[in-house]
């Protein structure tokens, strides 16, 4: 008889909980088609699968432990190369099943604009969601380089769906005037530029209120994180998304689904970025299992 466990594949540390059991369910969605820049962030779930190995299951910040939490990594979502309308298809369907199941999805990108179907899935079971985005872009383009779906124009396309009052932009350094006129000026979106210091102040007006989150990575200053397709130098500071965390541990919003996205592993060889994203996804795992 053979004594040695072997497993088919590294899960992300702390996220063993059997899928039956789990309140939060973690996902890949390695794509990246649409990427204008740089391509590569189709890595980042399995490079953060390893290098979450090398980090503690308790968060000191948040005073919760993984161990202790009800959440599941399982894997990759399989999906298409090439035509992002089908990808759309095919992550909403991986989305809705998972809500269907009563499970809050925290997906893992992937470029941006795989938040798009997952917003889609979530919005047909709670109509009301409001959507909080940290990013150094906009992401308000009506189109990209001739195609509406693409991650530089997804806030624009959750804006189609949900429309004025729903969505909350936070650490904004970068678009064009016609997307920031479309924010500021005639008021489609709330939209912080630069800093997240009103983050805590929107979280307390979106009180009872049902929330989905979405990091892109490159919120970050790039001297934090390296390793993303379209760094934006003038970056938030890991300390202000930390005090952010413990803010949104504590409000009282209700949190039906979350992403991380943009990391580009291979842009950054000394892993620093993609350890830095696992720290980021314990903290969006614990305060989404606390909620
Ligand atoms: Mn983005
Ligand atoms: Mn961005």
């Amino acid at each position: 008889m053979r004594k040695t466990n072997f497993t088919h594949s590294v899960q992300i540390l702390g996220m063993g909980t059997a899928y039956e059991e789990a309140k939060v369910v973690v996902f890949g969605a390695p794509y990246d088609g649409t990427t204008s820049n740089r391509p590569g962030t189709r890595f980042a779930p399995n490079a953060m699968r390893i290098e979450s190995h090398a980090l503690e299951t308790y968060s000191p910040l948040l005073n919760l432990d993984l161990e202790e939490a009800n959440v599941c990594d399982v894997g990759d979502a399989d999906l298409s190369y090439g035509s992002p309308e089908r990808v759309m298809e095919e992550l909403e369907t991986v989305a809705s099943e998972l809500l269907a199941d009563g499970k809050i999805p925290l997906m893992i990108g992937g470029e941006h604009l795989v938040t798009y179907p997952v917003v889609k899935a979530v919005a047909s079971v709670h109509p009301d969601v409001h959507v909080l985005h940290l990013d150094a872009h906009t992401d308000l383009r009506d189109e990209f380089g001739g195609s509406k779906l693409s991650h530089a124009t997804v806030i624009k396309r959750i804006w189609d769906l949900l429309g004025d009052g729903r969505i909350f932009q936070f650490g904004i350094r970068s678009g064009t005037k016609k997307e920031f006129d479309f924010a500021r000026k005639k008021r489609h979106t709330y939209i912080e530029p630069f800093r997240i210091n009103t983050i805590g102040d929107v979280l307390e007006n979106l009180s009872g209120k049902k929330v989905y989150l979405t990091i892109d990575i490159d919120v970050l200053d790039p001297s934090i994180v390296p390793g993303t397709g379209t760094p934006e130098a003038g970056g938030i500071t890991y300390r202000e998304l930390e005090y952010f965390f413990l803010q949104l541990r504590d409000v009282k919003v209700k949190l039906v689904g979350a992403d991380l996205v943009e990391l580009s592993p291979g842009l950054d060889p000394s892993n620093v970025s993609t350890a830095t994203a696992c720290k980021i996804l314990r903290e969006m795992a614990l305060i989404l299992d606390k909620n």
